[in-house]
C-alpha cells in the first residue's frame, strides 16, 4: 500500500474542506459540489475502491488538490482545515469483506485520525455512517431511535461493528473535546460513478443488463432496500454539515421508498431492453431481510427530502454505464492493473507543487 505523510502549503485564505475517500463515489460528487460553490476542497483517498477517473476533471481545478493518503494513517496539513466530511471505507459488501480487518481498521482508527485533526484545527467534522448500523432489523422501517440488530462474529461486522464504533468514538470526541460532529446514516444510494465491478446491485444489474448477462439475484429477490440517487444524498450532506452548531443527529439520509430487489431487476431490464435472463443465487450470510428509512428528523431539522424518482435516477445511471463500458471497450488494454499505473502519477508530491 502506498501510504504518504503529506505537507501542503496554501497561500491563500479560503474555506478548506477534507473530503476523505474522495475519489470514491460519492465522494467525487461531494468534490464537484463543494467546489462549485467556492470551497477548497482537499481530496484525501488512498485509492482501494476509489478512481482517479472519478476526479480527473477536478485535477486541474485551482482550488482541487489530491492527496493520496490512507487515514488508517495521520495526516499532517500546514494551515487551517474548516471542515472534514469523513467518507474513507470501502462500502461494496464484497470489497469491505476482502480486507475486513483493513476495513475495521479505516472505519475506528481512520475516524480516529480524523477526528484527531479536526480537534487540531477546530474544523467541523461529518461521518458517513450507515444505514448497516441497524444490521438486519426487527424495527421496520429504521428510525435514528433504533438501537439495531447487528451479528457480530459474522461477515458484515467488520463493516457494521466498525462504522458503529466510529459513531461513538466520534460523540466521544463531542462530548470530551468539544469537537463540532455530524454523523449522517446513509441508506443505499447509487448513481453513476460507481465502480463497474462494484458489486453492489445497482451498478451489478446495470452493467450485467447492458452486457447481455443473466441478472444475479440473490436469494429470493424479495429482500428490499430503499433507493436514494447520489444528486438528493450529496444535498442531504451539505445540509447537514452547514447546519447549526448544536445539531448532531445521527440522522438517516435516504429515500424512503422500499422495493423488493427483483422489483430493481425488473425496472433495469425494462429500461435497457436487456433480454438478460434473472439468475437467483444463494444470500449472503447475514444479508438484511428489509430495510427503509424514517427521515422525519432530517425533514424537520434540515429541511431536507429525497426529490428524484428511482425511474430518473436509474435513467442516469444506465446512461452512466453504457458510456463507460463504450470507453472502456474501445480501450484494448484497459485492466485493473492498467487503471492501477494511470493512478500513480498523482501524488502528494503532485499537490505540494501546486
Ligand atoms: P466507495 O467505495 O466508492 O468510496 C470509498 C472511498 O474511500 C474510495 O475512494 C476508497 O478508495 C476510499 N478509501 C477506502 N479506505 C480508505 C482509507 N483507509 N484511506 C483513504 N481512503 C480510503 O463507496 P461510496 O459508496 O462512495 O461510500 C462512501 C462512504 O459512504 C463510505 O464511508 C460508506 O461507508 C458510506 N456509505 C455509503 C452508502 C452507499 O450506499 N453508497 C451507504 C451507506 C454508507
Ligand atoms: N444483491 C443481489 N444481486 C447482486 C448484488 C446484490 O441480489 O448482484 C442483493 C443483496 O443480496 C442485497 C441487496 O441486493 O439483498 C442490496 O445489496 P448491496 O450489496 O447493493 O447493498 P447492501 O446489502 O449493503 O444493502
Amino acid at each position: 500500500m502506498n501510504v504518504q505523510k503529506p505537507t501542503l502549503s496554501f497561500n491563500r485564505r479560503s474555506r478548506r474542506v477534507i473530503v476523505t475517500g474522495g475519489a470514491g463515489f460519492i465522494g467525487s460528487h461531494l468534490c464537484d459540489s463543494l467546489l462549485q460553490r467556492g470551497d477548497e476542497v482537499i481530496c484525501v483517498d488512498n485509492l482501494y475502491t476509489g478512481s482517479v477517473r472519478n476526479v480527473r476533471p477536478l485535477l486541474n481545478h485551482r482550488n482541487f488538490f489530491f492527496i493520496e493518503h490512507d487515514i488508517r494513517v495521520p495526516l499532517r496539513l500546514q494551515g487551517s482545515v474548516d471542515r472534514i466530511y469523513n467518507l474513507a471505507c470501502p462500502a461494496s459488501p464484497p470489497h469491505y469483506q476482502a480486507d475486513p480487518v483493513g476495513t475495521m481498521r479505516t472505519c475506528v482508527v481512520g475516524t480516529i485520525n480524523m477526528l484527531e485533526l479536526a480537534r487540531q484545527k477546530s474544523a467541523r467534522f461529518l461521518q458517513a455512517s450507515t444505514s448497516e448500523v441497524y444490521g438486519d432489523p426487527e424495527v421496520h422501517p429504521q428510525p435514528e431511535s433504533y438501537v439495531g440488530h447487528v451479528n457480530p462474529i459474522g461477515p458484515r461486522a467488520c463493516y457494521d461493528e466498525g462504522k458503529r464504533a466510529a459513531e461513538a468514538v466520534i460523540f466521544d470526541y463531542h462530548r470530551l473535546h468539544g469537537v463540532e460532529v455530524k454523523v449522517a446514516r446513509i441508506f443505499n444510494t447509487y448513481g453513476p460513478r460507481m465502480l463497474e465491478n462494484d458489486g453492489r446491485v445497482v451498478s451489478n444489474f446495470i452493467v450485467q443488463a447492458l452486457r447481455g448477462e443473466p441478472i444475479t439475484v440473490y436469494g429470493s429477490g424479495q429482500q428490499t432496500r430503499s433507493f436514494c440517487f447520489v444528486d438528493d444524498l450529496i444535498r442531504g450532506l451539505e445540509m447537514l454539515m452547514e447546519s447549526p452548531a448544536a445539531v448532531t443527529g445521527p440522522f438517516n439520509l435516504g429515500n424512503p421508498q422500499e422495493m423488493t430487489i427483483e422489483a430493481i431487476a425488473r425496472e433495469v431490464l425494462a429500461r435497457t431492453k436487456s433480454k438478460s435472463p434473472l439468475q437467483f443465487k444463494p444470500l449472503p450470510a447475514d444479508d438484511p431481510k428489509r430495510r427503509k428509512p424514517t427521515i422525519e428528523a432530517a425533514r424537520r431539522v434540515l429541511g431536507w427530502q429525497p426529490s428524484i424518482p428511482i425511474e430518473k435516477g436509474i435513467e442516469a445511471t444506465i446512461a452512466y454505464f453504457t458510456l463507460s463500458l463504450a470507453t472502456e471497450a474501445s480501450k484494448p488494454s484497459a485492466t485493473p492493473a492498467r487503471r492501477k499505473q494511470v493512478q500513480r502519477p498523482i501524488s502528494t508530491a503532485a499537490a505540494e507543487v501546486r
